[in-house]
């Protein structure tokens, strides 16, 4: 899946959030400090008092200190000053005398004179600090202020600028020098290239069009799901068009201030407008675009962004030569307002590949790539049934890091093989030691699976058998789909369940019905989702048979769907569910009680080779039996 990236905010941008934040901190640091400092017990008194209480040998001062003006007064048995005074402005303020009482003593006397007059100390004048606390706290708070505003201002500022400046703006410019993307390196999906090429047709020859009388579509969605290759297709568009094309994403909507959304849309479509014909590509639409909700409030800027893009679609005059291409996942989710006649009326879908165009992805993706002579791309292709391109792509990558780690020259069928399996369910893990018990039990799982899965008449052969743990799990049964279908019967899906019950139902016949283990916890959670799946979307229910139970809207903002039927039909669901999943696990049983010996053999073998393929199963399935009871029709 492509990353989102997220530009980085201009760095004096984030110097100012910063010094802002430290200056808080300090503040608050200040107004601590100065809550719990001693100075507030400090009191103030008169100086006539301390000049009184200095002359007295009884008195209870022990030191003063002159700071400028400030009299610090510590008294007997203190540490620290507890009062203060101010010297009077006339200078000569208090008994100088006092200074020298004691200087020309010394020892004992010194002492003595000390302890019952105070020592007086001169300190350079230090007004500032004196009263940096006031200031600071006047002052901090304004200086986080004007901080803060600034930030704001150049943080919207330098917004414009790149949605003004061409250049910098954040919607790209796909140029020639750029490294162009051609509908040859978009494999497969022929309709909706085709459909693409006609609108690329539109904006080079208006004239062809016109003279018909044809209306340019203004607006195209294509509509798929996440890895089928929209992304890609728009680029294409850019590379095939000769016209400029400016793409934006959803996303980077998400990361703006308020208001900009919006402003952006205009700056975009008035770009675009003056560079006509050209194509606006908006990726992944759905984060600005998903249904406004009704209870308002919640998604506020996102629906600024959208009413303008709706705005802007409808002022476009027939001629404008702008064409605008959205894509999402999620058509769904998308607000109706977008999908009406004028606005995104043209819908491109973007569908999983079929074998064929598996295979071509593939190619593309393979094309620059060293592989053996004899590498199957045609069988990988059948096995990855249900893979998008992204993950093909993904494959393909994987391969050449499999084969480099291996320290092959070119790519090999084996490299092929173990990028698929890593992708499909994750790297193989030969380091974890399955102790004897372990294995024996993961050996008539997998068997289990593979026998209920051959016997079923609307399974799809097995194609490979491990006990070799990958992923989080301790071995796998692969089934091969012979070929893609775009549905399925009940009976595929009953054999589908039954055979994922297979592995358990395996366990249970041959350690006993206590002895169940945790192997099964994924192959029970597919068959429970498999079941409600069948129940609650495909009417298969025996009672509710052609009955579907829709679970509601769930866009963005819907806190809580609900259900939309009442607790009696929920409790039929329950029980439905159920009744497949018990009749799955009887069949499963039927099919391996009566193969039993088979049961045994496969396990034996997988025990002695952990890995059987389709040819060395052959031989030990060949003569597996369907028993009448596990018969569907
Ligand atoms: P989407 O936008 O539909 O989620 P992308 O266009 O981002 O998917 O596809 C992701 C990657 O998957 C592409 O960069 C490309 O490598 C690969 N890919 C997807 N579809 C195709 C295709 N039809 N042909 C070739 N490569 C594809
Ligand atoms: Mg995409
Ligand atoms: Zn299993």
């Amino acid at each position: 899946m492509p990353q989102k990236t997220k530009k980085p905010a201009a760095k004096g941008n984030n110097l100012l959030r910063w010094m802002a934040f430290v200056c808080l901190l300090l503040l608050c640091c200040m107004g601590i400090a100065s809550l719990v400092s001693p100075e507030t017990s400090i009191e103030e008194v008169p100086l006539s008092d301390v000049i009184a209480r200095a002359n007295d040998p009884n008195g209870n001062i022990a030191k003063i200190t002159a700071e400028g003006s400030n009299l610090k007064i510590t008294l007997k048995g203190e540490e620290n000053y507890s009062q203060i005074s101010r010297k009077d402005t006339s200078g000569t303020l208090y008994d100088q005398g006092l200074v020298d009482r004691c200087a020309n003593l010394a020892g004992e006397e010194l002492a003595n004179c000390q302890n019952s007059f105070p020592i007086i100390e001169y300190v350079e004048a230090s007004n500032f600090w004196d009263y940096a606390l006031d200031i600071a706290i006047i002052v901090i708070p304004v200086i986080i202020i004007i901080l803060f505003f600034s930030s704001m201002m150049r943080q919207a500022q330098s917004m414009n600028n790149q949605s003004m400046g061409f250049g910098k703006a954040k919607a790209k410019l796909y140029g020639p020098d750029k490294k162009k993307v051609l509908f040859k390196d978009v494999a497969g999906n022929e309709a909706a290239k085709q459909d693409l090429t006609e609108i690329v047709d539109f904006l080079k020859e208006p004239k062809k069009y016109e003279k018909l009388g044809a209306r340019i579509p203004r607006g195209v969605l294509l509509a798929g799901e996440p890895g089928t290759g929209k992304t890609l297709m728009a680029r294409a568009v850019a590379g095939e068009a000769s016209v400029p094309f400016f793409s934006i994403s959803g996303s980077e909507f998400a990361e703006m201030f308020v208001g900009v959304g919006a402003s952006r849309v205009r700056d975009l479509f008035s770009k675009a407008k003056k560079n006509a014909p050209s194509i606006i590509f908006i990726d992944e639409i759905d984060a600005v675009a998903h249904k406004r909700d009704a209870r308002g409030g919640a998604g506020r800027e996102d629906e600024q962004t959208l009413n303008q893009i709706l705005v802007e679609m409808d002022g476009f005059d027939n001629d404008s030569g702008v064409i605008v291409i959205a894509a999402t996942n999620r058509v769904d989710m998308l607000d109706k307002a977008l999908l009406r006649p004028g606005r995104f009326d043209r819908h491109i879908n973007v569908t999983l590949p079929e074998r064929k165009d598996r295979l071509e992805i593939l190619n593309v993706h393979f094309k620059n790539k060293p592989m053996e002579k004899d590498v199957d791309l045609d069988s990988l292709a059948a096995k990855t049934a249900g893979s998008s391109g992204a993950d093909l792509a993904n494959i393909a990558n994987e391969a050449a890091i499999t084969a480099a780690r291996e320290g092959h020259k070119e790519i090999t069928n084996g490299d092929l093989t173990e990028a698929f399996e890593r992708v499909a369910i994750g790297p193989e893990r030969k380091s974890k030691v399955m102790n004897d018990h372990e294995r024996h039990v993961t050996a008539y799982h997998e068997a289990g699976h593979a026998i209920v899965g051959h016997v079923l008449p609307d399974s799809d052969p097995v194609h490979k058998v491990t006990i070799i743990p990958r992923g989080r799990t301790g071995g796998v049964t692969w089934f091969l789909p012979p070929e893609d279908r775009s549905y399925k019967s009940i009976f595929e899906l009953k054999d589908i369940l039954a055979r994922a019950m297979g592995g358990r139902i395996a366990e249970k016949l041959i350690f006993g019905d206590d002895a169940v283990t945790t192997g099964a916890s994924s192959d029970l959670k597919n068959v429970a989702e498999l079941s409600k799946e069948m129940i609650v979307e495909e009417g298969m229910g025996k009672q509710t048979r052609n009955l579907v139970f829709p679970e509601g809207d769930t866009g963005y903002y819907t806190i809580s769907a609900g259900k939309p039927y009442s607790e009696k039909t929920a409790e039929l669901i329950d029980q439905e569910v159920k009744v497949l999943s018990d009749e799955a696990a009887v069949r499963a049983e039927a099919v391996l009680k009566a193969n039993k010996s088979i049961l045994d053999k496969l396990a034996e073998a997988l025990l002695k080779h952990e890995t059987l393929e389709e040819k060395e199963l052959a031989p030990i399935l060949k003569d597996a039996k369907l028993p009448a009871s596990a018969k569907l029709h």
